[in-house]
């Protein structure tokens, strides 16, 4: 399946919530869904009441469009999480947490998601000393994550951090502004995450 190419904004109204696609605008009177609050298309403002299956889907969809994964990669997150000990929706929503661009835009080294996505496929962080290009790549605690040394002084990264500067950083992550270095200093946990998703919904939908 491609990926989703279309206006970021309709994604957000189709969940009827911020989904925090475009960084700055998102929190801009300029936003989408606080202008038009209903879901696109002609028949956006006269949806039907979802049934049981419809609610758990809506549920995965909003999750994968928060951390912006295919639907083939999320069944494998999906079936990571299965394996592991725990509880299979918080496992799930680790995973995704652990991705390199999540962790990118969680420390503040991008304004979005999708632009943490895009700085990490042109290589301008290093994990553990080695230059890391995917952005599915999963962390792992301990991990070691730096600007590379000739991204430091670039522009778009200068103007990135004055955006975000202020940003609070989640405790499972430790920031050194100085170094421009993140470390995983434990693994997120449910209450650290906090996105409205309800997993448990993802998991009864995937457990059909
Ligand atoms: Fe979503 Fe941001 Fe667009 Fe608002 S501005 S609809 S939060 S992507």
């Amino acid at each position: 399946m491609a990926r989703y190419t279309g206006a970021s904004c309709r994604l957000c109204r189709r969940e009827g919530e911020k989904l925090f696609l475009k960084g700055e605008r998102c929190y801009t009177n300029k936003c989408a869904v606080a202008r038009r609050g209903y879901a696109p298309g002609q028949h956006g403002q006269n949806r039907k009441k979802l049934s049981e299956y419809g609610i758990q889907l809506r549920e995965k969809q909003k999750a994968r469009r928060y951390y912006g994964v295919l639907e083939s990669q999320f069944r494998k997150y999906f079936e990571m999480a299965v394996r592991k000990k725990g509880v299979t929706g918080v496992n799930l929503l680790q995973l995704l947490e652990l991705r390199l661009d999540n962790v990118i835009y969680r420390l503040g080294l991008a304004t979005s998601r999708p632009e943490a996505r895009q700085l990490v496929r042109h290589g301008h962080f290093m994990v553990n000393g080695s230059r890391v290009d995917i952005p599915s790549y999963i962390t792992k605690l301990g991990d070691k994550i730096t600007v590379a040394e000739k991204s430091k002084s670039s522009p778009k990264i200068k103007s990135i951090l004055e955006n975000t500067s202020g940003k609070v950083i989640p405790k499972w992550l430790e920031f050194d502004a100085d170094n421009l270095t993140g470390k995983i200093v434990a693994l997120p946990s449910r209450e650290d995450i906090d996105l409205p998703l309800k997993e448990n919904l993802i998991v009864e939908l995937y457990s059909k």
